[in-house]
Parts: structure tokens; C-alpha cells; sequence
């Protein structure tokens, strides 16, 4: 992660996310290692605020992390039929929300498949059977929720995975623990999603698709949230071929890497499902998807020769000037 940031006047702050390990260009910030990736504050102000985004960030781990069996999304996922709490309910309820509204390209009940595939470790094609048989327990209409009782009901071998939803979630709420602690202006970079806070645009950085250490895009933004979904992170090798590890909940498939899709939006849990659904959707989809829903997204497709960019419609009109940094991205014409 890098963060560069000049913090006497927030408006020549520049950020370039995405690139592993570099140093802090001369901007106070701290960093924690939560939810298996590294998340890093910078605070124009006390840095000492830094901690009450960690310690939210750590609670939030506590909730839902599938990679902690005494978290509480593990002990609702164990149950068919769990009582869970005001906070859990409302998030998975948003999160199947998200999954409507996507067509189910974002599906939060994903977990089985991603079980099947080994696409969180080493990776395995599965045979069509078997993704036949784990298609059904992704089905929308699956968990039911009741609100008055905060039940929530799961048929037998469903259960939720916050994958695709979970970092954006703490990142929203780390960003609320610093505004509730006097923080005005700051960007938390959290394993390359990004949330904003300035009076001035900032430079944020979208990495190559396929280096994540290589700056390819540059957007101007002064609040909100960055999220990319790329094929080359956390990518798998399986029979041969390389997957992403990015799986479609529709059709139980995975993959070859495909570029990668980036969202901007206020909310970071939205930011952080859409990248992933517009991913799914791939660009042809994604892009009508996002025209339709008034999505600030950003595609980056493979071309015959480098990458074609395209900009969804508000990411035009919403003022996040995008421009390439290196010559082998066109910004598609009329997209600017
Ligand atoms: P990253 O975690 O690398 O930032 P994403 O935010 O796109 O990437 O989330 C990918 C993770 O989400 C996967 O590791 C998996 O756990 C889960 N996932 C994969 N495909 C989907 C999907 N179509 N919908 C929801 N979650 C998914
Ligand atoms: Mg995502």
C-alpha cells in the first residue's frame, strides 16, 4: 500500500494505492495488520485518532469474519436458525439486498462455491456435478429474515461469506469511528480499497490489472469510496489455467482473469459488492448495469493491443477526472 500524501493542505494530497509495501511519502500514518490484510491511516491531525479506525475495524472482525469460528457470522452459519444481533441482521440483510439488485452477480452466499473451487487457497476445477449440486444452496430466496425477532433462518448447508462485502463494511464504519473522532479529512487505505475524506480532490491510483504495483489510472476524488475487483489479485491456478478468484454465483463458474472493474461510490460496502458484481457481469453487462443504476465505475478491458478504458456514465459526469499514467490504457472515446 502507498499513501502519499502532503497534509499541510489536503488539496496536494496524492494517493496511489494498490502497490505493495512502499514507504509513506512524507504523510503521518499508521498501519494494522486486520482481516488478513493491511490497513493503513492517514489522519491530517492527531494520528493517535488512527487507533479508534483499528479498534472499529477489529470489532467488526470479531463479527464476521468466516475465517474465525467464534465470530458471529461462523456461529449464525453453524445454526440453521440463529438470533443474531441488531447489526448482523441489518448487514446481511443489505448484503441479499445487493445480491437482488445485481442479479445474484454479487451473492454473498457464494461460500460453498468458493469451498468448491479451493479459490481462497490452492485451487481446483470441480467436476460439473458437483457444481451442480452447490448452485442450489446460493439460490437469493434461500435465508429468511425476520425482523421482529432478528431470526434469521438458513436451509441446510447455506451460509454466508462476507468476501465480497466485509472490508467494505469496516471501512465505512473505521471512517465514522474517525469522523466521531474529531477527524475531518483522511484517507484509510484498506488492502487497496480506499475511503476519502477531503475538501480537495485527491489522487487515487488504480493498479494495472495485471501488476498490482503499477500505477495505471489516476481519478480525482474528494470524498467516497474506491473499490477494484481484479482478475490478477489472489488469482489460481487450476487443470492448467489461471482463475480469478473472483467466482459467478449464476453460473457456478470461475474465470481467466478479464481486466478488472472500479467503483466509486459514498457508501464503502456498496463500492465494495458493485466492483465485485459489475466484475461477474464483465464489461458489456457491467457497464449497461452501472448506466442503469447511476454507478461511478471505471472498466479496464483487454484491447487487441493494451487496455481499453471505459467510463460508466456518472463516472463521467460526476467529476472523477480519470487519466492514464501509462500509454499502453486508451481512455475510450467519448468517455471522457
Ligand atoms: P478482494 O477481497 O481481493 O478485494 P473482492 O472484494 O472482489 O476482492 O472479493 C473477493 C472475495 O469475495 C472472494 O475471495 C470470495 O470470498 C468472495 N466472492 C467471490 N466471488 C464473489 C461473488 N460473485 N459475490 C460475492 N462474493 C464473492
Ligand atoms: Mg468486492
Amino acid at each position: 500500500m502507498y499513501i502519499a500524501m502532503a497534509l499541510a493542505a489536503l488539496s496536494t494530497i496524492a494517493v496511489a494505492s494498490r502497490a505493495a509495501e512502499l514507504p509513506i511519502d512524507s504523510a503521518p500514518s499508521r498501519s494494522r495488520y486486520l482481516m488478513g490484510t493491511v490497513c493503513e491511516v492517514a489522519v491530517d491531525g492527531e494520528l493517535e485518532k488512527a487507533e479508534a479506525a483499528f479498534a472499529e475495524i477489529a470489532r467488526i472482525e470479531q463479527l464476521i469474519s468466516t475465517w474465525r469460528e467464534s465470530s458471529e457470522l461462523s456461529r449464525a452459519n453453524q445454526s440453521r436458525c440463529a438470533i443474531v444481533s441488531r447489526e448482523l441482521f441489518t448487514l446481511l440483510d443489505e448484503a441479499m439486498h445487493l445480491a437482488r439488485a445485481t442479479g445474484g452477480a454479487f451473492n454473498p452466499l457464494v461460500g460453498p462455491l468458493v469451498q468448491l473451487w479451493k479459490s481462497r487457497g490452492e485451487g481446483v476445477v470441480p467436476a460439473d456435478d458437483d457444481i451442480d449440486r452447490v448452485l442450489p444452496l446460493l439460490a437469493l430466496d434461500g435465508p429468511r429474515f425476520d425482523s421482529a425477532s432478528r431470526r434469521i433462518n438458513l436451509p441446510a448447508g447455506v451460509s454466508f461469506e462476507e468476501g465480497g462485502f466485509g472490508k467494505g463494511y469496516a471501512l465505512d464504519l473505521a471512517a465514522a469511528a474517525l469522523e466521531s473522532a474529531g477527524a475531518e479529512r483522511f484517507v484509510i487505505d484498506f488492502g487497496g480499497q480506499l475511503m476519502i475524506r477531503s475538501n480537495e480532490p485527491v489522487e487515487a491510483a488504480i493498479a494495472s490489472p495485471e501488476r498490482r504495483d503499477e500505477i495505471a489510472l489516476l481519478l480525482s476524488i474528494s470524498s467516497g469510496s474506491l473499490s477494484t475487483s481484479s482478475g490478477s489479485e489472489k488469482s489460481f491456478a487450476a487443470g492448467g489455467r489461471t482463475y480469478s478468484h473472483i467466482l459467478d454465483p449464476r453460473t457456478g463458474l470461475a474465470h481467466p482473469p478479464r481486466g478488472s472493474v472500479s467503483v466509486v461510490s459514498g457508501s464503502a460496502m456498496r463500492a465494495d459488492a458493485l466492483s465485485t458484481a459489475l466484475y461477474v457481469m464483465g464489461p458489456a453487462d457491467g457497464l449497461a448495469w452501472a448506466n442503469a443504476h447511476d454507478v461511478a465505475a471505471v472498466f479496464i478491458v483487454p484491447a487487441s493491443t493494451g487496455w481499453t478504458v471505459i467510463l460508466s456514465n456518472q463516472a463521467t459526469t460526476s467529476g472523477l477526472a480519470v487519466r492514464a499514467v501509462r500509454p499502453d490504457f486508451n481512455l475510450k472515446e467519448g468517455t471522457r
